[in-house]
């Protein structure tokens, strides 16, 4: 039997992927620019289908770091990150020599929480007598954070919004896409994500003047004239016109992509309500009908034990770091036995050691009878991922199930 992975890059059955990268060569296109990178943006625009710019980027992390760099983030500035997330989101603020302060989830969509994003932005102005620069709310697994909310209290203390939907492709709010609210949005089409270009990521911006902005500094911020004269510090951040090539294939599938997210996402829902102690992350009512479900993730009650794991409970006994639950990692392996992948959630910046010196802020929080200082600590002792994307059949998700429910019977 083929092992079920979490979430592979899944090519267009139409193989258009491959018309793209040999017209690429067809045309000797393959540079970091060229009609596939101009392509590529115009079908992002569309399907984004709000007043947006696209600019195509060699990842998403490199999205982020413009977006910083054209906010003039830098060396004693403060941005406020989403706790909960991969560190691609926080990372950027270190390149720039600046400090996150990071911010812990609402238990709903385990994403930023609003208001204490609000008493935060007041502590930080008291104590540093400065506004943070910038605050990066993430839509992580896809689910949308509270766009309404962040947004509004972002504008009423004039911050400028990063939107990380790099998991949200395909995800909305309200009916409009995440990605488009904030002054900036950042997406990746690295293998695993909702759509793939090998490696890639955009950066959603407000109007074609930051557009040339961002251009400029992704293709070492040069100038124009016909020698090679620079005024700033630039990267080497587009996008290859071969990848691109990938990406306008991808485009081609990705609502039928997010419909099967979504579909085997309603499977599991429906199929791990009537186990107890597994809890289908479906987030808040609402945010149901916006996410793209880019992974499916379930909570374990730490109450559950996992047959045929012994080994699993005694060796994890005294490890130091924060980690999963016993029953978390003892699941995985059980999983991992029958040819299944699933992996542990986002472990919390505030929680990793490259973070120990940053300042957090967090909403102590009740989780199966046991009191934790934050809910993304909470969330992430007791989470596992499943597999999920289009690599994923549903007879496999039943299989997932089976396994599931076997294991902990
Ligand atoms: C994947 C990801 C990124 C960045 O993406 P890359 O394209 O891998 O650089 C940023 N933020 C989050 C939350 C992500 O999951």
């Amino acid at each position: 039997m083929n092992r079920i992975h979490l979430c592979l890059a899944h090519m267009s059955p139409s193989g258009a992927e491959k018309k793209y990268v040999q017209e690429a060569f067809d045309t000797n296109w393959v540079v970091p620019l060229g009609p596939n990178v101009e392509g590529f943006e115009s079908d992002l625009k569309a399907f984004l289908d709000a007043p947006r710019e696209v600019v195509a980027l060699s990842s998403g992390t490199a999205a982020v770091h413009l977006a910083l760099r054209l906010l003039g983030v830098g060396p004693s500035d403060e941005v406020l990150v989403q706790s909960f997330t991969f560190c691609a989101s926080s990372n950027p603020v270190r390149y720039l020599g600046a400090t996150p302060v990071f911010i812990d989830s609402e238990p709903q969509s385990w994403n930023m929480d609003p208001d204490l994003l609000k008493s935060a932005i007041e502590d930080r102005i008291s104590r540093k007598g400065r506004k943070p620069k910038a605050i990066i709310p993430v839509a992580l697994y896809g689910m949308p954070y509270d766009v309404g909310r962040i947004m509004e209290t972002a504008g009423s203390y004039g911050i400028p919004v990063i939107e990380d939907a790099a998991e949200g492709l395909g995800s909305k709010s309200g009916g409009r896409a995440l990605g488009t609210f904030g002054k900036f949005g950042v997406l990746s089409f690295n293998g695993n994500k909702m759509i793939t270009t090998s490696g890639g990521g955009a950066l959603v911006c407000e109007d074609s003047q930051t557009r040339q902005a961002a251009m400029k500094l992704a293709t070492q911020s040069r100038e124009q004239f016909p020698y090679y004269q620079h005024e700033q510090i630039g990267y080497n951040y587009r996008m290859s016109n071969v990848c691109a090539g990938i990406g306008r294939g991808q485009m081609t599938v990705l609502r039928e992509h997010v419909a099967h997210h979504r579909m085997l996402a309603s499977f599991y829902r429906e199929a791990f309500s009537s186990v107890p102690g597994i809890d289908f992350h479906s987030g808040p009512r609402g945010a149901v009908e916006g996410s793209n479900y880019w992974l499916s993730t379930v909570n374990l009650d730490p109450a559950l034990r996992i047959r045929g794991q012994d080994s699993v409970y005694e060796s994890l006994a005294g490890e130091p770091h924060c980690r999963p639950n016993a029953n978390v990692e003892a699941l995985r392996i059980a999983l991992d036995e029958a040819g299944i992948e699933s992996r542990p959630l986002w472990k919390p910046m505030h929680l990793q050691p490259v973070y120990r010196d940053a300042d957090a802020y967090l909403n102590p929080f009740n989780l199966y009878g046991e009191t934790s200082p934050s809910v993304c600590e909470a969330v992430f002792k007791t989470g596992l991922c499943l597999p999920s994307g289009p690599c994923v059949s549903l007879e496999d998700a039943r299989y997932v199930v089976d396994r599931i429910t076997d294991a902990v019977r």
